[in-house]
């Protein structure tokens, strides 16, 4: 997997083609600092964003992808239907309200936050749904383990395009990947930088040294090495430039199994197999 350019696309199972690295805003806040972020991203060259309903902030998203001098269609917008649509089977309602809200006619990826029992069987219909009338360009899963995703595998009709789930060093869960790809799944990564833990990531610091990059660049650029998509947050200007800085230096075989090897089932976020919201 070669991605040496920010203008490579990993191209999706329906063919739609999205970029590699995108900017995740959970916990911008809506308003001036969402809108913030957005612009200096798209100033940076990112042309792809990860919001959700209960993010909170999809007013700003949109707005900032609006007053933006990119064109529309050159940006990649990814939201999520949260829980409680899904439990009170209300997903198109919350669609709509989505789009009100981030003020567009498409949306290019949308996702199912949660795998809410067998609930998401029932949700994923809908997605279904909304991709074949054009309203959704792909639709995809988040946090879904394998059971998860075979249980969707035999009933969908359409084959999730991406399942988006807590990836890092600390959490490389080899056996998901592999189903994943093995399925055309393309896996994207929340929470690469650990919420801010890799600084504490011995190895990560030496690689940084070594390559003369950050620790940050060294685990984003990690990802890419494996052909996952990743959606680092941040809202200071100067770690959104750093961390789209990813496309010109390459890692050796040996450093990326140096750091699979850190690999010890720690999560930062939530259980999926034992969340309670
Ligand atoms: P990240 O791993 O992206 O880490 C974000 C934290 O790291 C913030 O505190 C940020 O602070 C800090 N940070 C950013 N850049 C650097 C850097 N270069 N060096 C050191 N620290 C840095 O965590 P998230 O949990 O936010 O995950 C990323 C995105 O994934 C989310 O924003 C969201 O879009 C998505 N997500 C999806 C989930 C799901 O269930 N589908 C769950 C969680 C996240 P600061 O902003 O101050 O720079």
């Amino acid at each position: 997997m070669q991605v040496n350019s920010q203008h490579d696309r990993a191209v999706l199972n329906n063919k739609v083609e999205m970029p590699w690295m995108g900017l995740g805003v959970f916990q911008a806040r809506e308003g001036g600092e969402v809108e913030r972020a957005v612009h200096w991203a798209l100033e940076a060259g990112y042309r792809c964003i990860d919001t959700a309903s209960i993010y909170g902030n999809e007013r700003g998203v949109g707005r900032a992808v609006r007053e933006s001098s990119v064109p529309r269609e050159r940006i990649f917008i990814t939201t999520k239907v949260w829980n409680s649509a899904l439990r009170n089977g209300n997903v198109r309602k919350a669609f709509e309200a989505s789009m009100e809200r981030l003020g567009l006619e498409i949306l290019d990826l949308y996702l199912i936050h949660w795998p809410v029992d067998i609930a998401f069987v029932r949700a994923w219909k809908v997605l279904e749904q909304l991709h074949r009338s054009g309203a959704v360009r792909a639709i995809g899963v988040s946090n879904f383990q394998v059971h998860h995703l075979e249980a969707l595998l035999r009933s969908c009709e359409i084959t999730p395009a991406v399942n988006q789930v807590e990836f890092h060093p600390y959490l490389v869960q080899p056996d998901l990947h592999e189903f994943c790809r093995a399925n055309g799944i393309l896996l994207q990564a929340w929470s690469p930088l650990m919420q801010g833990h890799l600084t504490q990531v011995d190895a990560l610091g030496r690689l940084a040294d070594k390559y003369n990059r950050t620790p940050a660049q060294i685990v984003l650029r990690w990802d890419l090495q494996h052909g996952v998509a990743a959606i680092p947050k941040s809202v200071r200007r100067e770690r959104i430039e750093q961390n789209f800085q990813v496309f010109d230096f390459e890692l050796s075989a040996a450093d990326m199994a140096a750091l699979d090897a850190l690999d010890r089932g720690r999560r930062f976020g939530p259980d999926p197999d034992r969340f309670s919201f």
